[in-house]
């Protein structure tokens, strides 16, 4: 009897052990947001000393025209890129392609309330990681369009915008049309920008339209997503010529 109640122990033991080996052993779960299209691919064009630039490809109907999102520009804007990264790849029925190159910068990113949040070194780092390494590609990538993303403290007149850094120009008739058609994104060209001359004016004089969008720093996260899904649907059923 003393021996059997043994044996049925260590058979409960073993089916215990068993069990916990095939939990552990099941495959990882991964619970972050995936892209809903899973023709997307990530791809890392940079690996730099003073950042890494990376593109996701392929979001939306692979089979349409492309357009390009840049973000990480400048990268203590870093909120409002998070929230294209985001929405934009969880969204299914797009109409376009779309591709986002990423900067990632490393080296002297600052932060805001310090006095440096607007020369600090990380925004020249970013410039010139764009200039590098996303400029050529999106000039030479049979691209319709190209939006870059950036955020604003509340220096201008307006806090959501869109604008083209060059006057008479398509992408300047495209961002005209973004704002007509939102209601909380206004157009709006600001005296003077830093990143123009390394991303979106050499773009728009290279045959790819290329506009900026500009958000809140501060806005509230609901407000950042819900602007940004009024850009994003603007642009997708934007008429582009
Ligand atoms: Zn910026």
């Amino acid at each position: 009897m003393f021996k059997k109640d043994h044996i049925l122990i260590l058979i409960l033991i073993i089916i215990i052990l068993a069990i916990s080996i095939a939990i552990i052993s099941m495959p990882h779960v991964d619970n972050t947001v995936s892209p809903k299209n899973t023709s997307s691919t990530t791809e890392i064009i940079a690996n730099d000393t003073v950042g890494t630039v990376k593109v996701i490809r392929n979001i939306g109907n692979p089979n349409s025209k492309k357009i390009a999102y840049v973000v990480g520009v400048h990268p203590l804007e870093n909120e409002t890129h998070k929230t294209l990264l985001k929405l934009l790849p969880a969204l299914t029925d797009l109409n376009y392609c779309y591709d986002i190159y990423v900067i990632n910068v490393t080296k002297d990113i600052g932060h805001y309330g310090d006095g440096y949040s607007d020369n600090s070194p990380g925004r020249q780092n970013g410039q010139n990681l764009a200039y590098k390494y996303v400029y050529p590609q999106i000039a030479d990538g049979d691209y319709e369009l190209a939006v870059d993303i950036h955020s604003n403290v509340g220096a201008y007149e307006y806090k959501t915008f869109v604008f083209s850094p060059v006057k008479e120009s398509l992408s300047g008739e495209y961002a005209k049309k973004i704002a007509d058609g939102c209601e909380n994104i206004s157009y709006y060209v600001p005296e003077s920008t830093t990143s123009g001359p390394f991303l979106t004016v050499p773009l728009n004089e290279n045959g790819v339209p290329a506009f900026y969008f500009e958000e809140y720093s501060f806005a509230p996260q609901g407000e950042k997503d819900s602007h940004m899904l009024e850009l994003i649907h603007a642009i997708d059923n934007l008429e582009l010529k």
